[in-house]
Protein backbone atom coordinates (compact mmCIF):
# COMPACT_ATOMS: atom_id res chain seq x y z
CA UNK A 1 0.00 0.00 0.00
CA UNK A 2 1.15 3.41 -0.67
CA UNK A 3 2.73 5.39 2.22
CA UNK A 4 1.36 6.83 4.95
CA UNK A 5 1.28 10.51 5.94
CA UNK A 6 -0.46 11.80 8.82
CA UNK A 7 -3.55 10.64 10.40
CA UNK A 8 -2.16 7.27 9.95
CA UNK A 9 -3.74 4.79 8.20
CA UNK A 10 -5.17 1.62 9.75
CA UNK A 11 -2.77 -1.15 8.97
CA UNK A 12 -3.17 -3.45 5.58
CA UNK A 13 -5.08 -7.13 6.99
CA UNK A 14 -3.12 -9.51 5.52
CA UNK A 15 -5.12 -12.18 2.97
CA UNK A 16 -5.45 -15.43 4.00
CA UNK A 17 -4.07 -17.10 1.23
CA UNK A 18 -1.87 -20.38 1.88
CA UNK A 19 -3.25 -21.82 -1.85
CA UNK A 20 -3.71 -24.71 0.68
CA UNK A 21 -5.87 -23.54 2.92
CA UNK A 22 -9.34 -25.26 2.28
CA UNK A 23 -10.63 -24.37 5.85
CA UNK A 24 -12.90 -21.20 4.50
CA UNK A 25 -16.32 -21.88 2.39
CA UNK A 26 -18.62 -19.22 1.38
CA UNK A 27 -21.01 -20.88 3.85
CA UNK A 28 -17.76 -20.10 6.53
CA UNK A 29 -17.98 -16.91 5.51
CA UNK A 30 -22.06 -16.51 6.70
CA UNK A 31 -23.56 -16.02 3.43
CA UNK A 32 -27.23 -16.41 3.30
CA UNK A 33 -28.20 -19.64 1.70
CA UNK A 34 -29.79 -17.66 -1.17
CA UNK A 35 -26.69 -16.61 -2.08
CA UNK A 36 -24.77 -20.14 -1.41
CA UNK A 37 -27.03 -21.94 -3.62
CA UNK A 38 -26.71 -19.53 -6.19
CA UNK A 39 -22.88 -20.03 -5.75
CA UNK A 40 -23.20 -23.59 -5.92
CA UNK A 41 -25.63 -23.29 -9.04
CA UNK A 42 -22.53 -21.41 -11.00
CA UNK A 43 -20.00 -23.97 -9.70
CA UNK A 44 -18.03 -21.72 -7.50
CA UNK A 45 -16.20 -23.99 -4.98
CA UNK A 46 -14.54 -21.96 -2.90
CA UNK A 47 -13.54 -18.31 -2.02
CA UNK A 48 -11.18 -16.54 -3.88
CA UNK A 49 -8.58 -14.60 -2.03
CA UNK A 50 -10.09 -11.04 -2.32
CA UNK A 51 -13.44 -12.90 -1.06
CA UNK A 52 -11.92 -14.15 2.00
CA UNK A 53 -10.52 -11.25 3.19
CA UNK A 54 -13.19 -8.59 1.90
CA UNK A 55 -16.46 -10.31 3.07
CA UNK A 56 -16.76 -10.31 6.79
CA UNK A 57 -15.66 -6.93 6.97
CA UNK A 58 -17.94 -5.60 4.51
CA UNK A 59 -21.10 -8.13 6.08
CA UNK A 60 -19.70 -6.38 9.57
CA UNK A 61 -20.59 -3.28 7.96
CA UNK A 62 -17.41 -1.71 7.44
CA UNK A 63 -15.78 0.55 4.65
CA UNK A 64 -13.65 -1.05 2.69
CA UNK A 65 -10.13 -0.37 0.38
CA UNK A 66 -9.17 -2.92 -1.39
CA UNK A 67 -6.50 -3.28 -4.04
CA UNK A 68 -7.26 -5.78 -6.58
CA UNK A 69 -7.45 -5.93 -10.39
CA UNK A 70 -9.60 -8.04 -12.78
CA UNK A 71 -9.51 -11.36 -12.45
CA UNK A 72 -9.07 -11.89 -8.47
CA UNK A 73 -12.75 -12.54 -8.36
CA UNK A 74 -13.28 -8.46 -6.83
CA UNK A 75 -16.83 -8.42 -8.38
CA UNK A 76 -18.13 -11.01 -5.79
CA UNK A 77 -16.45 -9.84 -2.91
CA UNK A 78 -18.77 -6.66 -3.21
CA UNK A 79 -21.54 -8.01 -4.92
CA UNK A 80 -22.29 -10.49 -2.55
CA UNK A 81 -22.20 -8.45 1.04
CA UNK A 82 -24.46 -5.92 -0.50
CA UNK A 83 -27.11 -8.74 -1.93
CA UNK A 84 -26.93 -10.27 1.98
CA UNK A 85 -28.51 -7.08 2.88
CA UNK A 86 -31.07 -6.18 0.67
CA UNK A 87 -34.31 -6.19 2.52
CA UNK A 88 -36.35 -9.22 2.76
CA UNK A 89 -39.91 -8.80 1.65
CA UNK A 90 -41.46 -6.59 -0.48
CA UNK A 91 -38.88 -3.33 -1.16
CA UNK A 92 -39.49 -0.37 -1.94
CA UNK A 93 -38.79 1.01 -5.28
CA UNK A 94 -35.39 2.73 -4.60
CA UNK A 95 -32.09 1.71 -5.12
CA UNK A 96 -29.93 0.59 -1.76
CA UNK A 97 -26.80 0.18 -3.88
CA UNK A 98 -25.00 1.89 -6.25
CA UNK A 99 -21.64 0.68 -7.81
CA UNK A 100 -19.57 3.20 -9.70
CA UNK A 101 -17.47 1.67 -12.75
CA UNK A 102 -15.40 3.21 -15.54
CA UNK A 103 -16.89 1.79 -18.57
CA UNK A 104 -20.23 0.53 -20.26
CA UNK A 105 -19.06 -2.97 -20.82
CA UNK A 106 -18.00 -3.32 -16.81
CA UNK A 107 -21.43 -1.85 -15.99
CA UNK A 108 -23.04 -4.84 -18.12
CA UNK A 109 -20.64 -6.87 -16.87
CA UNK A 110 -21.11 -6.28 -12.95
CA UNK A 111 -25.19 -6.41 -13.43
CA UNK A 112 -24.68 -9.26 -14.79
CA UNK A 113 -23.16 -10.57 -12.08
CA UNK A 114 -25.14 -9.00 -9.21
CA UNK A 115 -27.74 -10.26 -11.08
CA UNK A 116 -26.44 -14.08 -10.95
CA UNK A 117 -25.46 -13.55 -7.52
CA UNK A 118 -28.89 -12.66 -6.44
CA UNK A 119 -30.94 -14.61 -8.65
CA UNK A 120 -32.70 -16.49 -6.16
CA UNK A 121 -33.47 -13.12 -3.80
CA UNK A 122 -35.38 -11.70 -7.40
CA UNK A 123 -32.91 -8.94 -7.34
CA UNK A 124 -33.51 -6.11 -9.46
CA UNK A 125 -30.15 -4.63 -11.34
CA UNK A 126 -30.00 -2.18 -13.86
CA UNK A 127 -26.73 -0.95 -15.68
CA UNK A 128 -27.19 2.27 -16.49
CA UNK A 129 -24.55 4.08 -19.23
CA UNK A 130 -23.94 6.35 -21.55
CA UNK A 131 -24.77 5.87 -25.35
CA UNK A 132 -27.84 3.88 -24.13
CA UNK A 133 -31.23 5.64 -24.65
CA UNK A 134 -31.97 7.86 -21.70
CA UNK A 135 -35.90 6.52 -22.32
CA UNK A 136 -34.98 2.79 -21.83
CA UNK A 137 -33.17 3.25 -18.36
CA UNK A 138 -36.00 6.29 -17.40
CA UNK A 139 -38.62 3.41 -17.41
CA UNK A 140 -36.69 0.34 -15.86
CA UNK A 141 -35.65 2.92 -13.02
CA UNK A 142 -39.78 3.83 -12.53
CA UNK A 143 -40.46 0.32 -12.57
CA UNK A 144 -38.30 0.09 -9.33
CA UNK A 145 -34.15 -1.19 -9.04
CA UNK A 146 -31.97 -2.38 -6.22
CA UNK A 147 -28.89 -1.96 -7.59
CA UNK A 148 -27.86 0.24 -9.77
CA UNK A 149 -24.56 0.04 -11.63
CA UNK A 150 -23.68 3.28 -13.25
CA UNK A 151 -20.91 5.09 -15.22
CA UNK A 152 -20.14 8.17 -13.40
CA UNK A 153 -21.21 10.68 -16.34
CA UNK A 154 -24.87 8.89 -16.56
CA UNK A 155 -25.56 8.56 -13.16
CA UNK A 156 -25.01 11.89 -12.86
CA UNK A 157 -27.47 12.92 -16.21
CA UNK A 158 -30.31 11.69 -14.17
CA UNK A 159 -29.14 12.90 -10.58
CA UNK A 160 -29.92 16.10 -12.15
CA UNK A 161 -33.00 14.75 -13.78
CA UNK A 162 -34.13 13.75 -10.54
CA UNK A 163 -34.46 10.11 -12.35
CA UNK A 164 -31.85 8.41 -9.82
CA UNK A 165 -32.95 8.85 -6.20
CA UNK A 166 -29.82 8.63 -3.63
CA UNK A 167 -31.90 8.75 -0.18
CA UNK A 168 -32.39 5.38 0.34
CA UNK A 169 -28.72 3.80 -0.76
CA UNK A 170 -27.09 1.75 1.85
CA UNK A 171 -24.11 1.10 -0.09
CA UNK A 172 -21.82 2.68 -2.65
CA UNK A 173 -19.01 1.27 -4.50
CA UNK A 174 -16.41 2.87 -6.25
CA UNK A 175 -15.18 -0.04 -8.79
CA UNK A 176 -11.51 0.09 -10.37
CA UNK A 177 -11.19 3.62 -8.94
CA UNK A 178 -7.75 4.21 -10.37
CA UNK A 179 -9.60 3.59 -13.98
CA UNK A 180 -12.34 6.36 -13.24
CA UNK A 181 -9.99 8.79 -12.14
CA UNK A 182 -7.26 8.11 -15.50
CA UNK A 183 -10.73 8.92 -17.77
CA UNK A 184 -11.44 12.15 -15.29
CA UNK A 185 -14.15 11.26 -13.65
CA UNK A 186 -13.32 12.62 -10.28
CA UNK A 187 -15.55 15.57 -10.13
CA UNK A 188 -18.38 13.89 -11.51
CA UNK A 189 -17.91 11.31 -8.52
CA UNK A 190 -17.60 13.70 -6.02
CA UNK A 191 -20.81 15.22 -7.44
CA UNK A 192 -22.43 11.93 -6.92
CA UNK A 193 -20.94 11.78 -3.73
CA UNK A 194 -22.47 14.54 -2.46
CA UNK A 195 -25.93 13.20 -2.94
CA UNK A 196 -25.72 9.91 -1.11
CA UNK A 197 -26.65 9.33 2.49
CA UNK A 198 -23.69 10.14 5.36
CA UNK A 199 -24.71 6.81 6.86
CA UNK A 200 -23.95 4.46 4.11
CA UNK A 201 -21.07 1.82 3.51
CA UNK A 202 -18.59 2.73 1.01
CA UNK A 203 -15.95 0.17 -0.73
CA UNK A 204 -13.33 1.18 -3.24
CA UNK A 205 -11.27 -1.68 -5.13
CA UNK A 206 -8.79 0.22 -7.14
CA UNK A 207 -5.68 -2.09 -9.50
CA UNK A 208 -3.27 0.34 -8.30
CA UNK A 209 -3.22 2.77 -5.40
CA UNK A 210 -1.08 5.88 -6.07
CA UNK A 211 -1.62 9.01 -3.95
CA UNK A 212 -4.82 10.24 -5.27
CA UNK A 213 -6.57 6.66 -4.69
CA UNK A 214 -5.21 7.48 -1.14
CA UNK A 215 -6.72 10.44 -0.88
CA UNK A 216 -10.02 9.59 -1.94
CA UNK A 217 -10.15 6.99 0.58
CA UNK A 218 -9.09 9.41 3.28
CA UNK A 219 -11.52 11.76 2.10
CA UNK A 220 -14.98 9.21 1.48
CA UNK A 221 -13.98 6.08 3.43
CA UNK A 222 -14.28 5.48 7.07
CA UNK A 223 -12.21 3.53 9.26
CA UNK A 224 -11.96 1.20 5.94
CA UNK A 225 -10.76 -2.01 6.37
CA UNK A 226 -7.85 -2.21 4.21
CA UNK A 227 -7.04 -5.46 2.18
CA UNK A 228 -4.33 -6.30 -0.67
CA UNK A 229 -3.61 -9.12 -2.70
CA UNK A 230 0.08 -9.74 -4.33
CA UNK A 231 2.11 -8.55 -2.17
CA UNK A 232 3.64 -11.14 -0.06
CA UNK A 233 7.12 -13.01 -1.25
CA UNK A 234 6.62 -15.85 -3.64
CA UNK A 235 7.43 -18.81 -2.10
CA UNK A 236 10.76 -19.92 -2.79
CA UNK A 237 11.73 -22.96 -5.09
CA UNK A 238 9.05 -23.29 -6.41
CA UNK A 239 9.32 -22.38 -9.96
CA UNK A 240 12.74 -22.52 -11.54
CA UNK A 241 12.45 -24.73 -14.40
CA UNK A 242 9.61 -23.94 -16.12
CA UNK A 243 9.01 -21.79 -19.31
CA UNK A 244 6.05 -19.17 -18.30
CA UNK A 245 3.80 -18.18 -21.39
CA UNK A 246 0.74 -16.55 -21.73
CA UNK A 247 -1.70 -15.98 -25.02
CA UNK A 248 -3.80 -12.73 -24.79
CA UNK A 249 -7.00 -14.41 -26.42
CA UNK A 250 -10.65 -13.37 -26.18
CA UNK A 251 -13.29 -16.10 -24.43
CA UNK A 252 -15.21 -17.34 -27.09
CA UNK A 253 -11.65 -18.50 -28.58
CA UNK A 254 -10.21 -20.24 -26.09
CA UNK A 255 -11.30 -23.50 -26.88
CA UNK A 256 -9.53 -23.26 -29.74
CA UNK A 257 -6.62 -21.57 -28.34
CA UNK A 258 -6.42 -23.94 -25.89
CA UNK A 259 -5.69 -27.22 -28.72
CA UNK A 260 -3.72 -25.05 -30.96
CA UNK A 261 -1.31 -24.54 -28.26
CA UNK A 262 -1.74 -27.99 -27.14
CA UNK A 263 -0.79 -29.25 -30.52
CA UNK A 264 2.60 -27.24 -30.96
CA UNK A 265 3.64 -28.18 -27.40
CA UNK A 266 2.46 -31.94 -27.05
CA UNK A 267 2.92 -32.31 -23.73
CA UNK A 268 2.77 -35.88 -21.96
CA UNK A 269 0.49 -35.13 -19.63
CA UNK A 270 -0.91 -31.45 -18.69
CA UNK A 271 -3.43 -30.20 -16.07
CA UNK A 272 -5.94 -27.44 -16.86
CA UNK A 273 -7.24 -25.09 -14.23
CA UNK A 274 -10.43 -23.84 -14.73
CA UNK A 275 -12.02 -21.44 -11.98
CA UNK A 276 -15.64 -23.08 -11.79
CA UNK A 277 -17.44 -26.74 -11.76
CA UNK A 278 -18.92 -25.64 -14.52
CA UNK A 279 -16.71 -24.88 -16.58
CA UNK A 280 -14.50 -27.87 -15.83
CA UNK A 281 -17.31 -29.60 -17.13
CA UNK A 282 -18.04 -27.45 -20.37
CA UNK A 283 -13.94 -27.61 -21.26
CA UNK A 284 -13.82 -30.87 -21.07
CA UNK A 285 -16.77 -32.17 -23.00
CA UNK A 286 -15.30 -29.40 -25.83
CA UNK A 287 -11.56 -31.10 -25.59
CA UNK A 288 -12.79 -34.55 -25.75
CA UNK A 289 -15.17 -33.36 -28.88
CA UNK A 290 -12.29 -32.15 -30.52
CA UNK A 291 -10.22 -35.20 -29.86
CA UNK A 292 -8.53 -34.90 -26.81
CA UNK A 293 -8.54 -37.26 -24.19
CA UNK A 294 -9.50 -35.16 -21.55
CA UNK A 295 -10.91 -35.68 -17.86
CA UNK A 296 -12.50 -33.48 -15.37
CA UNK A 297 -12.00 -33.13 -12.23
CA UNK A 298 -13.13 -30.69 -9.40
CA UNK A 299 -15.00 -31.27 -6.09
CA UNK A 300 -18.26 -32.19 -6.80
CA UNK A 301 -16.99 -35.74 -7.80
CA UNK A 302 -16.69 -38.68 -5.30
CA UNK A 303 -13.63 -39.98 -4.12
CA UNK A 304 -13.89 -43.12 -6.12
CA UNK A 305 -14.81 -40.76 -9.48
CA UNK A 306 -11.55 -38.83 -8.81
CA UNK A 307 -9.76 -42.07 -8.24
CA UNK A 308 -10.99 -43.70 -11.43
CA UNK A 309 -9.46 -40.04 -12.94
CA UNK A 310 -6.29 -40.10 -11.72
CA UNK A 311 -5.74 -43.70 -12.57
CA UNK A 312 -6.76 -42.55 -16.17
CA UNK A 313 -4.35 -40.47 -16.27
CA UNK A 314 -1.50 -42.17 -14.66
CA UNK A 315 -2.02 -45.12 -17.05
CA UNK A 316 -1.53 -42.69 -19.37
CA UNK A 317 -5.30 -43.34 -21.24
CA UNK A 318 -6.15 -39.77 -20.47
CA UNK A 319 -3.42 -36.90 -21.65
CA UNK A 320 -5.42 -33.88 -19.83
CA UNK A 321 -6.72 -33.05 -16.94
CA UNK A 322 -8.90 -30.34 -16.26
CA UNK A 323 -9.40 -29.42 -12.85
CA UNK A 324 -10.40 -26.88 -10.24
CA UNK A 325 -8.19 -26.02 -7.50
CA UNK A 326 -9.58 -27.14 -4.78
CA UNK A 327 -9.96 -30.19 -6.98
CA UNK A 328 -6.43 -30.54 -7.64
CA UNK A 329 -5.04 -29.94 -4.18
CA UNK A 330 -2.64 -32.36 -2.81
CA UNK A 331 -2.07 -34.31 -6.25
CA UNK A 332 1.01 -35.19 -7.43
CA UNK A 333 1.54 -36.26 -10.57
CA UNK A 334 4.86 -37.41 -11.92
CA UNK A 335 4.41 -37.41 -15.63
CA UNK A 336 3.12 -33.87 -15.29
CA UNK A 337 4.91 -31.48 -18.61
CA UNK A 338 2.58 -28.48 -18.61
CA UNK A 339 0.54 -26.36 -16.99
CA UNK A 340 -1.98 -24.72 -18.51
CA UNK A 341 -4.05 -21.72 -16.49
CA UNK A 342 -7.21 -21.67 -18.73
CA UNK A 343 -7.96 -18.13 -16.95
CA UNK A 344 -5.36 -15.94 -15.53
CA UNK A 345 -5.60 -17.39 -11.43
CA UNK A 346 -7.28 -14.95 -8.97
CA UNK A 347 -4.09 -14.54 -6.88
CA UNK A 348 -0.10 -14.38 -7.65
CA UNK A 349 0.15 -17.18 -4.62
CA UNK A 350 -2.43 -19.70 -6.68
CA UNK A 351 -0.36 -19.51 -10.03
CA UNK A 352 3.19 -20.21 -8.13
CA UNK A 353 1.41 -22.73 -6.54
CA UNK A 354 -0.20 -24.44 -10.07
CA UNK A 355 2.89 -23.55 -11.73
CA UNK A 356 5.16 -25.68 -8.92
CA UNK A 357 3.58 -28.89 -10.11
CA UNK A 358 5.55 -29.10 -13.09
CA UNK A 359 9.84 -28.49 -13.66
CA UNK A 360 9.95 -30.75 -10.54
CA UNK A 361 13.13 -32.95 -9.71
CA UNK A 362 15.67 -31.21 -12.57
CA UNK A 363 13.06 -31.77 -15.45
CA UNK A 364 11.72 -28.62 -17.47
CA UNK A 365 7.96 -27.73 -16.82
CA UNK A 366 6.11 -25.71 -19.40
CA UNK A 367 3.41 -23.00 -17.47
CA UNK A 368 0.68 -21.26 -19.72
CA UNK A 369 -1.74 -18.75 -19.96
CA UNK A 370 -4.84 -17.73 -21.08
CA UNK A 371 -5.63 -13.97 -20.59
CA UNK A 372 -8.27 -12.31 -21.79
CA UNK A 373 -7.47 -8.64 -22.97
CA UNK A 374 -8.74 -7.06 -19.74
CA UNK A 375 -6.56 -9.74 -17.69
CA UNK A 376 -3.32 -8.31 -18.85
CA UNK A 377 -3.12 -6.43 -14.84
CA UNK A 378 -3.17 -9.17 -13.22
CA UNK A 379 -0.86 -11.06 -15.33
CA UNK A 380 1.22 -8.17 -14.66
CA UNK A 381 1.01 -8.68 -10.48
CA UNK A 382 1.79 -12.05 -10.80
CA UNK A 383 5.20 -10.93 -12.42
CA UNK A 384 6.08 -8.63 -9.61
CA UNK A 385 4.92 -10.84 -7.15
CA UNK A 386 6.57 -13.52 -8.75
CA UNK A 387 9.56 -11.74 -10.02
CA UNK A 388 9.40 -13.76 -13.36
CA UNK A 389 9.25 -13.29 -16.61
CA UNK A 390 5.73 -14.59 -18.08
CA UNK A 391 6.59 -14.35 -21.88
CA UNK A 392 3.35 -12.98 -24.09
CA UNK A 393 3.27 -14.79 -27.29
CA UNK A 394 1.05 -15.36 -30.35
CA UNK A 395 -1.05 -18.21 -30.24
CA UNK A 396 0.25 -20.43 -32.78
CA UNK A 397 -1.14 -20.22 -36.15
CA UNK A 398 -1.54 -22.99 -39.06
CA UNK A 399 1.05 -22.04 -40.73
CA UNK A 400 3.19 -21.94 -37.40
CA UNK A 401 1.63 -26.01 -37.24
CA UNK A 402 2.63 -26.87 -40.80
CA UNK A 403 6.23 -24.95 -40.11
CA UNK A 404 6.17 -27.43 -36.78
CA UNK A 405 4.99 -30.60 -38.56
CA UNK A 406 8.16 -29.98 -41.47
CA UNK A 407 10.49 -29.77 -38.40
CA UNK A 408 9.47 -32.96 -37.39
CA UNK A 409 9.55 -34.59 -41.06
CA UNK A 410 12.69 -33.40 -41.30
CA UNK A 411 13.98 -34.56 -37.60
CA UNK A 412 12.51 -38.07 -38.88
CA UNK A 413 14.61 -37.67 -41.69
CA UNK A 414 17.41 -36.90 -40.44
CA UNK A 415 17.26 -40.03 -38.39
CA UNK A 416 16.55 -42.08 -40.62
CA UNK A 417 19.66 -40.97 -42.49
CA UNK A 418 21.66 -42.08 -39.25
CA UNK A 419 20.59 -45.47 -39.49
CA UNK A 420 22.18 -48.04 -41.74
CA UNK A 421 18.99 -49.73 -43.29
CA UNK A 422 18.84 -47.73 -46.31
CA UNK A 423 20.51 -50.12 -48.75
CA UNK A 424 17.19 -51.89 -49.48
CA UNK A 425 15.79 -48.39 -51.13
CA UNK A 426 18.22 -47.89 -53.24
CA UNK A 427 17.33 -49.58 -56.51
CA UNK A 428 13.66 -47.81 -55.92
CA UNK A 429 15.78 -44.64 -56.24
CA UNK A 430 18.27 -45.93 -58.97
CA UNK A 431 14.66 -46.78 -60.90
CA UNK A 432 13.58 -43.78 -60.40
CA UNK A 433 16.66 -41.31 -61.52
CA UNK A 434 16.41 -42.63 -65.09
CA UNK A 435 13.78 -40.80 -65.50
CA UNK A 436 13.60 -38.37 -62.66
CA UNK A 437 16.17 -35.89 -60.95
CA UNK A 438 17.29 -37.32 -57.56
CA UNK A 439 16.29 -34.19 -55.94
CA UNK A 440 12.79 -34.63 -57.41
CA UNK A 441 12.96 -38.17 -55.85
CA UNK A 442 13.88 -37.08 -52.94
CA UNK A 443 11.02 -34.38 -52.79
CA UNK A 444 8.47 -36.98 -53.34
CA UNK A 445 9.62 -39.01 -50.72
CA UNK A 446 10.16 -36.64 -48.30
CA UNK A 447 6.34 -35.68 -49.00
CA UNK A 448 5.18 -39.12 -48.47
CA UNK A 449 7.00 -39.24 -45.19
CA UNK A 450 5.14 -36.19 -44.14
CA UNK A 451 2.05 -36.73 -45.24
CA UNK A 452 2.26 -40.12 -43.61
CA UNK A 453 3.62 -38.68 -40.12
CA UNK A 454 1.01 -35.79 -40.38
CA UNK A 455 -1.35 -36.21 -42.71
CA UNK A 456 -2.45 -33.79 -45.85
CA UNK A 457 -1.97 -30.41 -43.55
CA UNK A 458 -3.96 -28.25 -46.52
CA UNK A 459 -7.16 -29.36 -45.21
CA UNK A 460 -6.77 -28.31 -41.89
CA UNK A 461 -7.53 -25.85 -39.35
CA UNK A 462 -8.23 -22.63 -41.44
CA UNK A 463 -11.46 -22.32 -39.27
CA UNK A 464 -10.01 -24.57 -35.86
CA UNK A 465 -13.64 -25.81 -34.59
CA UNK A 466 -14.50 -27.75 -38.32
CA UNK A 467 -10.66 -28.41 -39.22
CA UNK A 468 -10.17 -30.08 -36.16
CA UNK A 469 -13.11 -32.45 -36.84
CA UNK A 470 -12.73 -33.12 -40.13
CA UNK A 471 -8.94 -33.77 -39.20
CA UNK A 472 -9.96 -37.09 -36.70
CA UNK A 473 -12.98 -38.31 -38.82
CA UNK A 474 -10.47 -37.92 -41.66
CA UNK A 475 -7.68 -39.73 -39.68
CA UNK A 476 -8.63 -43.38 -40.05
CA UNK A 477 -8.76 -43.70 -43.64
CA UNK A 478 -4.97 -42.03 -43.60
CA UNK A 479 -4.05 -44.34 -41.12
CA UNK A 480 -5.28 -47.28 -42.32
CA UNK A 481 -4.21 -46.99 -45.62
CA UNK A 482 -0.63 -45.53 -44.88
CA UNK A 483 1.29 -47.82 -42.24
CA UNK A 484 -0.99 -50.97 -43.18
CA UNK A 485 0.25 -50.41 -46.85
CA UNK A 486 3.29 -51.35 -45.12
CA UNK A 487 3.25 -54.78 -46.08
CA UNK A 488 0.02 -54.63 -48.43
CA UNK A 489 -2.26 -55.20 -45.56
CA UNK A 490 -3.62 -52.04 -45.06
CA UNK A 491 -7.75 -51.36 -44.35
CA UNK A 492 -8.29 -55.05 -43.82
CA UNK A 493 -10.54 -55.97 -41.36
CA UNK A 494 -9.33 -57.54 -37.72
CA UNK A 495 -9.69 -61.38 -38.30
CA UNK A 496 -10.91 -63.34 -35.10
CA UNK A 497 -7.59 -64.41 -34.04
CA UNK A 498 -5.96 -61.12 -33.82
CA UNK A 499 -5.83 -58.85 -31.17
CA UNK A 500 -5.67 -55.41 -31.14
CA UNK A 501 -3.00 -53.89 -29.02
CA UNK A 502 -2.83 -49.85 -27.72
CA UNK A 503 0.32 -48.71 -27.07
CA UNK A 504 0.01 -44.79 -25.65
CA UNK A 505 3.49 -43.69 -27.88
CA UNK A 506 2.74 -42.29 -31.33
CA UNK A 507 3.70 -39.90 -33.87
CA UNK A 508 4.44 -37.23 -31.97
CA UNK A 509 7.25 -39.30 -30.00
CA UNK A 510 8.31 -39.33 -33.18
CA UNK A 511 7.19 -43.56 -33.23
CA UNK A 512 7.02 -45.31 -37.05
CA UNK A 513 5.72 -48.44 -37.90
CA UNK A 514 9.31 -49.92 -38.01
CA UNK A 515 9.77 -49.26 -34.26
CA UNK A 516 6.75 -50.75 -33.19
CA UNK A 517 7.68 -53.89 -35.61
CA UNK A 518 10.91 -53.63 -34.03
CA UNK A 519 9.57 -53.79 -30.44
CA UNK A 520 7.38 -56.66 -30.59
CA UNK A 521 9.74 -59.16 -32.79
CA UNK A 522 12.60 -57.83 -30.64
CA UNK A 523 11.05 -58.83 -27.40
CA UNK A 524 8.50 -61.68 -27.98
CA UNK A 525 8.33 -64.49 -29.91
CA UNK A 526 6.00 -62.76 -32.63
CA UNK A 527 7.87 -62.78 -36.16
CA UNK A 528 7.57 -59.38 -38.24
CA UNK A 529 5.13 -61.51 -40.87
CA UNK A 530 2.52 -62.23 -37.67
CA UNK A 531 1.76 -58.55 -37.15
CA UNK A 532 -1.44 -57.19 -38.80
CA UNK A 533 -2.35 -53.50 -39.66
CA UNK A 534 -0.22 -50.63 -37.35
CA UNK A 535 -1.96 -47.43 -36.84
CA UNK A 536 0.40 -44.59 -35.29
CA UNK A 537 -2.01 -41.71 -34.37
CA UNK A 538 -0.52 -38.53 -32.81
CA UNK A 539 -0.48 -39.63 -28.89
CA UNK A 540 -0.87 -43.67 -29.53
CA UNK A 541 0.25 -46.31 -31.58
CA UNK A 542 -2.73 -49.38 -32.45
CA UNK A 543 -1.15 -52.51 -33.40
CA UNK A 544 -2.79 -56.18 -34.45
CA UNK A 545 -1.13 -59.24 -33.43
CA UNK A 546 -1.99 -62.79 -33.04
CA UNK A 547 -4.67 -63.21 -30.27
CA UNK A 548 -2.62 -66.04 -28.54
CA UNK A 549 0.67 -64.25 -28.59
CA UNK A 550 -0.96 -60.71 -27.45
CA UNK A 551 -0.53 -61.19 -23.72
CA UNK A 552 2.92 -62.01 -23.70
CA UNK A 553 3.41 -58.81 -26.44
CA UNK A 554 1.93 -56.72 -23.70
CA UNK A 555 3.86 -58.14 -20.85
CA UNK A 556 7.22 -57.79 -22.88
CA UNK A 557 6.27 -54.43 -23.94
CA UNK A 558 5.67 -53.10 -20.77
CA UNK A 559 8.70 -53.86 -19.32
CA UNK A 560 10.92 -52.39 -22.16
CA UNK A 561 11.03 -49.52 -23.76
CA UNK A 562 9.74 -47.93 -27.45
CA UNK A 563 12.37 -45.35 -28.76
CA UNK A 564 13.10 -44.78 -25.69
CA UNK A 565 10.41 -44.41 -23.85
CA UNK A 566 7.85 -46.49 -21.27
CA UNK A 567 4.38 -46.33 -22.89
CA UNK A 568 1.21 -47.52 -21.19
CA UNK A 569 0.70 -50.92 -23.06
CA UNK A 570 -2.80 -52.65 -23.12
CA UNK A 571 -5.56 -54.84 -25.07
CA UNK A 572 -7.61 -52.51 -26.43
CA UNK A 573 -11.34 -52.71 -26.48
CA UNK A 574 -12.15 -49.57 -28.44
CA UNK A 575 -10.67 -49.57 -31.99
CA UNK A 576 -12.93 -47.42 -34.26
CA UNK A 577 -14.48 -45.47 -31.33
CA UNK A 578 -11.39 -44.08 -29.40
CA UNK A 579 -9.89 -43.34 -32.16
CA UNK A 580 -8.67 -39.35 -31.63
CA UNK A 581 -5.72 -37.54 -32.51
CA UNK A 582 -6.38 -34.20 -31.46
P1 LIG B 1 -13.67 -10.51 -11.41
O1 LIG B 1 -12.27 -10.33 -10.90
O2 LIG B 1 -14.68 -10.08 -10.43
O3 LIG B 1 -13.85 -9.88 -12.76
O4 LIG B 1 -13.93 -12.08 -11.58
C1 LIG B 1 -13.21 -12.82 -12.49
C2 LIG B 1 -13.93 -14.12 -12.84
O5 LIG B 1 -13.85 -15.05 -11.79
C3 LIG B 1 -15.39 -14.00 -13.19
O6 LIG B 1 -15.59 -14.73 -14.37
C4 LIG B 1 -16.12 -14.65 -12.04
O7 LIG B 1 -17.28 -15.29 -12.50
C5 LIG B 1 -15.11 -15.67 -11.56
N1 LIG B 1 -15.16 -15.91 -10.10
C6 LIG B 1 -15.28 -15.01 -9.13
N2 LIG B 1 -15.23 -15.60 -7.92
C7 LIG B 1 -15.06 -16.92 -8.14
C8 LIG B 1 -14.94 -18.06 -7.28
N3 LIG B 1 -14.96 -17.95 -5.95
N4 LIG B 1 -14.79 -19.27 -7.85
C9 LIG B 1 -14.76 -19.37 -9.20
N5 LIG B 1 -14.87 -18.35 -10.06
C10 LIG B 1 -15.03 -17.12 -9.54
Amino acid sequence: MSSDSAPPAPPVSTIPNDPDDDSGTFADLGLRTELLDALGTLGYEEPTAIQRAAIPPLLAGRDLLGQAATGTGKTAAFALPLLQRLPEGQRSGAPVALVLVPTRELAVQVSEAVHRYGRDLGVRVLPIYGGQPIARQLRALDGGVDVVVATPGRALDHIARDTLRLDSLDTVVLDEADEMLDMGFAEDIEAILQHVPEQRQTVLFSATMPARIDGMARQYLRDPARIEIGRQPAPTGTAPLVRQTAYVVARAHKPAALGRVLDVEAPTAAIVFCRSREEVDRLTETMNGRGYRAEALHGGMTQEQRDRVMGRLRAGTADLLVATDVAARGLDIEQLTHVVNYDVPPAPESYVHRIGRVGRAGRQGVAITLAEPREHRMLKTIERTTGQRISIDKIPTVADLRTRRLEMTRAALHESLLEDDLEPFRVIVETLTDEFDVMEVALAAVKLAHESAGGPVDEEEDIPQVAFRADRDGRARRDGGRDGARDGRGGRPRSGDMACIFIGVGRRAGIRPQDLVGAITGETQVSGREIGSIEIADRFSLVEVPRSAANEVITRLRQSTIKGRKATVRRDREVGRDQRDG
